[in-house]
């Protein structure tokens, strides 16, 4: 295998060790410990896994945390209700709804009515806008989380060609604002693409976040670039899968993360990092 592994357990947990120091210095200066809220909807089991795991994450870097679990049959006012309950709640600087939420209730309306100073997935349009515009303020989880372990790589990524399987309006999107921001020629492929595995083959950075085992052969790849597989599908065994061939694909790329342990602690440590930022945030 010629690709080194992007670790995103090792990273993220040297990571969640400067946000345990961060929070232990606020607290010797008297400095409130940053809160965390996470509302649950119903019994996804793949979400209460996720929720499980931030609460864990909370614990181990010393917040303060809230996690809701909430009915299945809550309304849509019930639920937004909520989330302005936490808005003026000053123990509270992160608030996260656990997606995706069920049928009769519309996600959008939910996240619009987070504030966006409290938005610590950075999927408010607000935030989604300020990266738009170079002004990044509370940055998507997962892109934010793709940066870091782009970062740890060691190769200055300003002009390289980065090509993005995957337009959604969580991860693809924000992920290619956040490659275009750092300097690269992004393109994105969807399922409407005509030639997706052109936009791989020339690419010297290739994100996939598309949800679909197998999508990219290691031969599309070009030989030195760097594979970033943000997809997750459990199969019925319970084996998680990400969209790269990742056998073929690491006999070509410089770097490669595996699904799972890449994306995944990435984006739970990007989403402390922004907890953190949210705190700071009010005491200035
Ligand atoms: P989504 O279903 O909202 O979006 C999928 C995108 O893939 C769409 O834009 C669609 O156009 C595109 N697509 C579908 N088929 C395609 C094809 N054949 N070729 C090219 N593009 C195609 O999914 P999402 O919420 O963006 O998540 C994508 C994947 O990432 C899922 O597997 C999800 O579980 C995973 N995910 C992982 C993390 C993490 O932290 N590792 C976080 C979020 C999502």
């Amino acid at each position: 295998m010629a690709a080194k592994i992007l670790n995103g357990n090792a990273i993220s947990k040297d990571l969640r060790q400067e946000i345990r120091q961060l929070v232990e210095s606020r607290t010797s200066e008297g400095l409130r410990i940053p809160g965390l809220a996470v509302l649950l909807v119903g019994n996804d089991p793949a979400s209460e896994i996720y929720v499980k795991h931030k609460r864990r994450d909370c614990e181990e870097v010393g917040f303060h945390s809230n996690v809701q679990h909430l009915s299945a049959n809550i309304t849509q006012e019930e639920l937004e209700k909520r989330v302005a309950d936490l808005n003026r709640d000053t123990h509270i600087d992160g608030i996260l709804v656990q997606l995706p939420l069920p049928a009769h209730i519309d996600p959008a309306r939910v996240i619009d009515r987070i504030d966006p100073a409290k938005d610590v997935d950075g999927h408010h349009p607000y935030n989604i806008g300020r990266l738009a515009l170079r002004r990044p303020a509370l940055r998507s989880c997962t892109p934010k989380g793709v940066m870091l372990l782009l970062e740890h790589t060691g190769v200055p990524i300003r002009g390289l060609d980065a090509t993005v399987i995957g337009a959604s309006n969580h991860v693809g999107r924000p992920m290619g604002l956040e490659l275009l921001l750092a300097g690269c020629t992004v393109t994105t492929a969807h399922k409407f693409s005509r030639d997706t595995r052109g936009a791989v083959a020339s690419a010297d950075i290739v994100v996939s976040a598309v949800g679909k085992p197998g999508l990219i052969p290691g031969q599309w790849i070009k030989p030195g670039a760097i594979v970033i597989d943000v997809g997750i599908t459990r199969d019925a065994a319970g084996k998680l899968h990400g969209d790269v061939v990742f056998d073929e694909a690491a006999e070509r790329a410089s770097w490669i993360t595996p699904v799972p342990g890449g994306v995944g602690p990435m984006t739970r440590v990007a989403m402390l990092q922004n907890t953190v930022t949210a705190a700071e945030r009010v005491e200035h």
